[in-house]
């Protein structure tokens, strides 16, 4: 799986004293360790190989001479079947990759049963993943609450570069004030990731595979989980994501990356996304590869792959009210207010925003890309959620379907790219404020025309007709030709 050859592989031991910074975790739960077996409860970052939690689990399971397990808890609250589908595919292979270094694999179904695997593997540690949102807060505290007085509970950031308590320690006003507390300090942190070691023997009572298949099949009949229909353009697992990175840097789209990323007809943007939300592909590992290429697009691609998404998670982490309007800045929603009781030219319920049933072909053309590729572009995803401001009835309802629509159709829904992306757009989070309007206030407008100066917005409605599904758009022809005869 790893790129690095086997002599390039930084020993244990080097793992401990070079690479290794004690910055990355943090103690969620002390306690008088006396029992040597370690346990990582993997949640954001499901990948076997470039994942520091896993890394450290190992290195202080090594360190006490015990072993080291996994536990994934399956169930999570507002994903849909295209959620599943992915995430489960994914973690098929994390979890062959995992039994092929002797490592145990295990599914829970909720926060009580991280502790009960805690127990049942004579854990004196569990190590957990970082994530500032508000469920996995909560699921992590449950955990804290549960284990025994004398197991312990870290927290390990392997989902950004720079963890996130050290990028910085406050609320960020924008990428203006992030930027150099993150550019500073990668020199020390976005270095390269040691091997996950094999361990001498699976720990006992293992063996057994989860059912997969089983799994999926109970979600799919599950009235409660939307039935809304999986991705083909986009493969999920560690394997794919490596390949879609490779990819992205050799195919040209790199090159064009500072140039044309806005452009929605143009294929520049990387659609990496879906393996950076389910922490299939580590942003660090991203950045080491394109960090090793050439051109503009380097220093693009870092900008948006690390300090724009390193600063939604900044902004999750120390606004509680990251969601909603408590969660604006003081100007933006003194200004919404103001302007709530606007007249809407085109007032839309959330249905017609569901069914892509605006009076304005762009709008239902994001729309629909949104819920048949499961993946808007992201200079789309902007103008979409500030005409959901425009046409809801107030910002309040404008949030809530923007976020809806978001987290339901959306691969990489229910991040905090996506909730800071919504803020953005809504209320004006890590912007400025712009010439009063009706509606928006002082909250930047997009419109129609503004696009038509941009791209081609013929082609891109062109592209996402109301009757068909095109999302072989996504693809070459080589790939198109693959997936029409996979799919026939
Ligand atoms: C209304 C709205 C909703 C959004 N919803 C989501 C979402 O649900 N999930 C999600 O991951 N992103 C979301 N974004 C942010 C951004 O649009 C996506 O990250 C990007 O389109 C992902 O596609 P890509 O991987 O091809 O991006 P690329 O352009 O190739 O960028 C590479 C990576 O940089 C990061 N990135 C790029 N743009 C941004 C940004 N504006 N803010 C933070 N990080 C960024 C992402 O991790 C992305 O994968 C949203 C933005 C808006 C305005």
């Amino acid at each position: 799986m790893s790129t690095m050859s086997a002599s390039l592989v930084p020993s244990y031991n080097r793992v401990k004293k070079a690479l290794w910074d004690e910055a990355r975790e943090r103690t969620l739960k002390s306690a008088s360790a006396k029992r040597k077996n370690v346990v990582y409860w993997m949640y954001r970052d499901q990948r076997a190989h470039d994942n520091w939690a896993l890394l450290r689990a190992q290195a202080l399971a090594v360190e006490r001479g015990g072993t080291m397990s996994v536990c994934f808890v399956l169930f999570k609250e507002g994903l849909s079947l295209r959620h599943y589908d992915f995430m489960l595919r994914g973690l098929e292979e994390v979890e062959a990759e995992l039994l092929k270094h002797k490592v145990a694999f295990e599914v829970v179904r909720d926060a009580a049963g991280v502790v009960a695997e805690a127990q049942a593997r004579d854990a004196g540690c569990v190590v957990c993943d970082f994530s500032p949102l508000r469920e996995s807060r909560a699921s992590r505290d449950a955990v804290a609450r549960g284990l025994p007085v004398d197991v312990e509970l870290r927290e390990v950031d392997a989902h950004n570069v720079v963890p996130a308590w050290v990028a910085s320690d406050k609320l960020e006003v924008g990428a203006r004030t992030i930027r150099k507390k993150i550019n500073d300090k990668l020199p020390r942190f976005l270095t390269e990731f040691p091997e996950l070691q094999s361990q001498p023997a699976t720990p006992p009572s293992d063996g057994a595979r989860f059912d997969w298949r089983s799994a999926l099949a109970e979600i799919k009949s599950s009235s409660e989980i939307p039935n809304v229909a999986p991705i083909d353009w986009c493969d999920p697992g560690e394997r794919a994501a490596h390949a879609a990175l490779d990819a992205f840097c050799t195919d040209g789209r790199l090159e064009i990356f500072a140039d044309k990323r806005n452009d929605p007809n143009a294929n520049a943007v990387s659609n990496l996304s879906p393996y950076f939300h389910f922490g299939q592909l580590s942003p660090q590992r991203a950045a080491l590869r394109v960090n090793g290429c050439k051109g503009a697009g380097v220093k693009a691609f870092i900008e948006e792959s690390v300090v724009r998404r390193e600063l939604a998670d900044n902004f999750c982490l120390y606004q509680p009210n990251y969601d909603s309007l408590d969660g604006a800045a003081r100007w933006a929603r003194d200004s919404l207010e103001l302007h709530e009781r606007d007249r809407r030219e085109h007032a839309m319920s959330r249905r017609q925003f569901e069914d892509a049933n605006s009076h304005e072909d762009l709008w239902n053309a994001a729309q629909r890309q949104l819920v048949r590729a499961g993946k808007m572009h992201g200079f789309m995803r902007m103008y979409w959620c500030k005409k959901i401001l425009e046409w809801s009835p107030t910002p309040v309802d404008a949030l809530a379907t923007a976020i809806y629509l978001n987290d339901k159709y959306s691969i990489d829904g229910k991040d905090p790219n996506g909730y800071v992306g919504v803020a953005w757009s809504v209320m004006g989070t890590h912007d400025m404020g712009w010439k009063e309007r009706p509606v928006f206030g002082k909250i930047r407008y997009m419109n129609y025309n503004g696009c038509v100066r941009k791209f081609d917005v013929k082609r891109y409605v062109a592209a996402w007709p109301a009757n068909a599904g095109p999302i072989d758009i996504f693809f070459d022809a080589e790939t198109r030709k693959k997936k029409k005869a996979r799919r026939s």
